[in-house]
């Protein structure tokens, strides 16, 4: 039998549902609100007093009840950190190149469980704060058995799974980027395709130019991976358009855009992802959120997660940042930061608290989402449910 509860007297329900939604409330917010979740769904949402009769009941105490955070952006399968590099360009010194190796070779010299583990601890921590769906990258093995190795694990713990063997050219082919990208287009491809649902490419100077990633993303597509990119987060370029062009679920950084990137982005059906928590980390300009929703561009919000350039799982702290310096409301990046990163994973499951929709839920010990951004640092998650399962059960006691 499936048990039903019913989250009760919820001060502000965010539900981004459309039928709830309007020009006056665009996340279709409920007052005094109820949920009901069945098994992993959510069944029924409305005014608490009507809320009907059910197994069990979570007295939300006036709280605020908004969707899991989905975080379409990151790279969680890898070993040890660079705290040390971040120090020394937090102190001044110049940026080393090649930080990313380092982390090549400890991935490398990392047993399975040790990245299983990796995964699973920094998994954890995201839940605690809300997060319930999360895309993870491979991309530090940069080998055959590498790449597919970190994909195999990465498949055992989120379904949103990345082939990034094109995230930089692998120290052994320094002097020979295409013998690389033929080895990502061919055998690569073809051991990781099996564990992967979508293929990534760093479009970058530095990185892979816009022929490269052109033939990366194409020679994933024929292979049933939908693509996404990496793009304009250094400077101007191509990625954003090809992004747009090849029809990707999603453009990442969107830092350096001209116009016509903007229009490529307000037209198409490719999700503009910005990723605050890099250039924070790495005291970079942050993306101009505003101009992309002005031109009508869907916007999600994500961590990048990664040992080098942006080491945060949290989802709230992305929010604070694109409220105080990129131009969004709260109530815009709380909405990129739920239904806009669902839209970065052609999802329709996730991102919204409505009938049908999984039960993933994240309850604050604050009466609304503004808090989110009104309140950073402050770990504001009191509940966290995830498919319907209390995963936080820290609110209420006992
Ligand atoms: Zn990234």
């Amino acid at each position: 039998m499936t048990v039903s509860t019913a989250i009760t007297d919820i001060g502000s329900l965010v539900t981004n549902d459309p039928s709830l939604s309007s020009a006056d409330n665009p996340l279709g917010t409920v007052r005094d609100a109820a949920v009901v979740i069945e098994g992993d769904r959510v069944v029924w949402t409305g005014a608490s007093s009507k809320a009907p009769t059910t197994d069990n009941r979570v007295d939300a105490g006036g709280r605020a009840l908004l969707p899991g955070f989905v975080d379409s952006h990151a790279h969680l399968v890898f070993a040890g950190d660079r705290a040390a590099e971040f120090a020394a360009r937090m102190s001044g010194q110049p940026y080393a190149a090649g930080g990313i190796r380092t982390t090549v070779a400890a991935t490398r010299a990392a047993s399975d469980a040790e990245l299983a583990g990796n995964l699973a601890r920094l998994l954890a921590e995201a839940r605690r704060q809300g997060t319930t769906t999360v895309e993870v990258k491979s991309g530090y093995g940069l080998t055959v058995h590498d790449e597919a190795r970190a994909l195999r694990i990465a498949a055992g713990q989120t379904p949103e799974t990345t082939y990034l063997g094109a995230h930089v050219v692998a120290p052994e082919f320094a002097d020979d980027p295409a013998g690389y990208v033929a080895l990502v287009t061919g055998p690569m491809l073809d051991a990781c395709a099996p564990h992967a649902r979508w293929v990534d490419v760093f479009c970058e100077e530095g990185a892979f130019d816009g022929d490269q990633a052109r033939a990366v993303l194409e020679a994933g597509a024929a292979r049933g991976l939908t693509p996404r990119v990496h793009a304009n987060q250094l400077g101007h370029g191509p990625g954003v358009r090809l992004a747009v062009e090849l029809g990707a679920a999603s453009a990442d950084h969107c830092t350096h855009l001209t116009d016509a990137d903007v229009d490529a982005l307000a037209s198409g059906q490719t999700v503009a992802t910005l990723l605050p928590g890099a250039e924070f980390s790495t005291r970079a300009a942050y993306p101009d959120a505003r101009r992309l929703l002005d031109a009508g561009a869907t916007v999600a919000l994500s961590t990048d997660c990664n040992p080098g350039s942006s080491y945060t799982s949290s989802m709230a702290f992305c929010v604070a940042v694109a409220v105080r310096d990129m131009g969004m409301t709260p109530d815009e990046a709380v909405r990129a930061a739920t239904l806009g990163g669902a839209r970065a994973l052609r999802r329709t499951d996730v991102g919204t608290v409505a009938p049908g929709a999984r039960a993933d839920l994240h309850l604050l010990d604050a009466p609304t989402h503004v808090h989110l951004a009104y309140r950073p640092g402050v770990p504001l998650t009191a509940a966290v449910w995830q498919a319907g399962e209390r995963v936080r059960p820290q609110y209420p006691a006992g």
